[in-house]
């Protein structure tokens, strides 16, 4: 089967998730993920269920399979903070709402940060949280993304995530994104990524992963940074990404990449279309910004 990549695209007030199929498209992406509104509010507008028509149909003619496409939850959002509890529960709530009149059946979250509450007191408020949205009827899988452990980041550990897991009733709505910039950013080294894999399936069950982000990372393993790099150019490197994208058991799994727009004359442009193109000839591009350039001009 062919890969399954795309990268972050944008969902506009007016074209909703239709300019999203169609800004992947223009990257020659078979999936993408998008945010319903803007990542760092909670400002949502209505879903217009025309537009969705459309989108649906334009992905059928263009071999976009619905269920390879994800949401991403704001990340303000903070389930292990109780102190906006009614808050975050409502929001995600209708969030979720969202997502499934979209047709979308993964909504990645991040899991929260404890801001000095402590990390079991943390995981506890994320776990009420999540047991409060999900419900036998939920179409969507809550993606729980593994995280960088900057600041007081919770989920940075393969334990941590198993333990909210654990602690979650209905089992079968949540699910894991692993995000290659924040593991290795984490202490995860990539590359030895077989072992990391078999860490991931001891611990977590390799049946609880649902999504890859892929991202270089602009520092070494461990740095707790969370700062994103263009594919091959950070210090993860070509190598050690092509092979988690074409490991044999991730075949199946949707792979987005969420590098950064790259600095050009012509002013902040996205490189996935040809960050795609380089993964998809397996030969790293030393060229890149050049490339992005000359297309958009
Ligand atoms: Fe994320
Ligand atoms: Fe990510
Ligand atoms: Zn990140």
């Amino acid at each position: 089967m062919d890969l399954i990549i795309g990268s972050h695209v944008s969902f506009s007030k007016d074209k909703q998730m239709l300019g999203s199929v169609i800004e992947a498209l223009s990257y020659k992406a078979n999936t993408f993920m998008f945010y319903t509104g803007a990542p760092q509010n909670t400002n949502r507008s209505l879903i217009d269920d025309k537009l969705t028509e459309l989108a649906h149909n334009l992905m059928l003619n263009e071999n976009i399979n619905i269920k390879d496409v994800i949401v991403h939850a704001p990340y303000i959002i903070n389930l292990a903070n109780d102190k906006n509890y009614d808050f975050n529960i409502k929001f995600l709530k209708e969030e979720i709402k969202r997502v499934e009149k979209l047709g979308v059946s993964k909504l990645v979250l991040h899991p929260g940060s404890h801001v000095g509450l402590g990390i079991e007191a943390g995981i506890n408020n994320i776990i009420k949280s999540l047991n409060d949205c999900l419900t036998p009827d939920t179409k969507v899988i809550i993606c729980l993304e593994t995280m960088a452990g900057k600041g007081s980041e919770l989920g940075c550990t393969f334990e941590q995530l198993k333990t909210i897991i654990d602690g979650v009733k209905e089992k079968d709505k949540i699910g894991v994104c692993l995000d290659t910039c924040h593991i290795s950013d984490a202490g995860y080294d990539l590359n030895n990524f077989d072992k990391v894999l078999e860490e991931f399936d001891n611990i977590i069950g390799l049946d609880k992963l649902k999504v890859l982000h892929i991202n270089d990372s602009k520092n070494i393993c461990g740095a707790k940074k969370d700062r994103h790099e263009n594919i091959g150019y950070g210090q993860i490197g070509f190598d050690n990404l092509l092979k988690i994208l074409y490991h044999d058991k991730l075949k199946d799994i949707p792979k987005i990449l969420e590098t950064p727009y790259v600095d050009t004359e012509l002013g902040k442009l996205a490189p996935y279309k040809f960050e795609i193109q380089m993964i998809r000839d397996k030969k790293f591009n030393d060229h890149l910004i050049n490339d992005i350039v000359l297309d958009n001009k």
